[in-house]
């Protein structure tokens, strides 16, 4: 195992892959959650694979409540959606 690549775990999915394959969440001082696009943003983060159907999964699992440790409102999800919605895109 080449332990240059740095891999983490999606909260989505529960699988694991290179850090670079998967988007970062983070908490910000002032408590809201963004998609963290340059990768090095302070705070507690949390980890996506590229790709919607792990964001929807994290969601539907709560998973996002239990790594930030509150609870997200329809329209905090729907914002988040929208910047991950990008983040994945802008990749592509
Ligand atoms: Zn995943």
């Amino acid at each position: 195992m080449d332990k240059r690549i740095p891999v983490r775990t999606c909260i989505g999915c529960n699988g694991s892959g290179p850090k670079k394959d998967l988007l970062r969440l983070v908490r910000q001082i002032d408590g809201s959650v963004a998609v963290d696009t340059s990768g090095c943003m302070n705070g507690r983060g949390a980890y996506i694979c590229r790709n919607m159907t792990c964001f929807e999964a994290a969601v539907r699992r709560k998973a996002l409540n239990r790594t930030f440790g509150r609870m997200f409102t329809a329209e905090e999800t729907d914002a988040l959606r929208n910047g991950f919605e990008q983040a994945v895109r802008s990749v592509e």
